[in-house]
């Protein structure tokens, strides 16, 4: 088969929800990537960070609790730390499995940026719950420093988030510079910290951009052959979950288009990799997207599984 420049997606399953899970399903990841890796493929690497940016923010928000002086972390920091922190477990299982192969590749993470509309509509309506769950009088406190809360089924008071869609990667030339060059690169994890350009400088945005989208906004600019978003599930299904449940080998555009208006794909969870793909799929004709359950990688990008996207 032709080598292809992919980005891989990686969702929440590949990466556990702790410190202990993390370092064991990165193992699992890393053997997954290795196998593209092995077939000549040049990779690219975005993931999810849900629970670790929810951890790190909770804990920056205790520690601004328990000692005044700490300051709480913006959410846009919060980001970026979930990056470091991330990245360094992948880009360290990656290497140790490459070279278990014996392939010696440079795999690096770079601590990405991107840019952010602050007129998107995104921001006047705020809907990304994250963080703990608050009493009243903490969500008021909250409030009067800007954030917004919402209450939450009964189980208390969360914050809430924007999340905008990606309009650009500020450090898409150094990713790029590093893919031609055969290296590994892992970027825009948790998707991506959001900015918002002002004059020369690039200010921190209260909000989380939806990994999904970073990722085909990455693969869009790197001109990528293949978008992959690896996730929980081995294809994507219409009447999911439901006794007359199809699974889909294929889909166009335009069929994905009437799927999503007839609502068979649930919102936060497979709408926006729909979406997503729908996006990266019309930027050019032949490029694909493909969804599937991260053990299921190397079989489907041989085409023996998942569920392709196509113009
Ligand atoms: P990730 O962490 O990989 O982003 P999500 O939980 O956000 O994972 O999204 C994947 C989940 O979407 C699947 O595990 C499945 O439960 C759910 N899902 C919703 N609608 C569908 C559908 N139509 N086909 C397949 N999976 C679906
Ligand atoms: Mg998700």
């Amino acid at each position: 088969m032709k080598k292809k420049k992919v980005v891989i997606a990686l969702g929440g399953n590949a990466l556990g929800n702790n410190l202990p899970e993390q370092m064991a399903a990165v193992k699992k990841t890393a053997k997954a990537i290795a196998d593209l890796v092995e077939e000549g493929h040049q990779v690219v690497i975005s993931h999810g960070n849900g629970p670790q940016v929810g951890m790190i923010h909770i804990a920056m928000a205790e520690l601004n609790r328990l000692y005044p002086n700490f300051t709480p972390a913006p959410m846009s920091v919060c980001v970026g730390m979930s990056q470091g922190y991330i990245g360094y477990d992948l880009q360290n299982s990656i290497r140790t499995e490459l070279l278990n192969r014996g392939i010696s590749k440079p795999v690096s993470t770079i601590i990405t940026q991107v840019c952010v509309d602050p007129y998107d509509e995104a921001f006047s309506n705020p809907t990304k719950p994250i963080g703990r769950f608050m009493s009243a009088e903490e969500a008021h406190i909250e409030e009067k420093r800007g954030n917004h809360c919402i209450e939450d089924a009964g189980r208390g008071f969360r914050r809430v988030v924007a999340s905008p869609k990606p309009l650009d990667i500020v450090e898409i030339d150094a990713i790029r510079t590093l893919v031609n060059d055969g290296q590994i690169v892992i970027a825009c994890g948790g998707g991506g910290i959001p900015v918002m350009r002002q004059d020369n400088g690039l200010r921190g945005a209260s909000a989380v951009i939806d990994k999904d989208f970073a990722s085909a906004k990455l693969a869009e600019l790197l001109d990528a052959d293949y978008l992959i978003i690896l996730t929980a599930v081995e294809k994507v299904a219409l009447n999911y979950g439901k006794p007359n449940q199809i699974l889909l080998d294929e889909m166009t555009l335009e069929e994905a288009k009437k799927y999503c208006e007839e609502g068979h794909f649930a919102s936060g969870s497979m709408l926006p990799k729909i979406q997503a793909s729908m996006e990266f799929v019309s930027h050019r004709s032949g490029c694909r997207a493909l969804i599937t359950k991260l053990e299921k990688a190397k079989e489907g990008i041989l085409g023996k599984t998942g569920t392709i996207l196509h113009q």
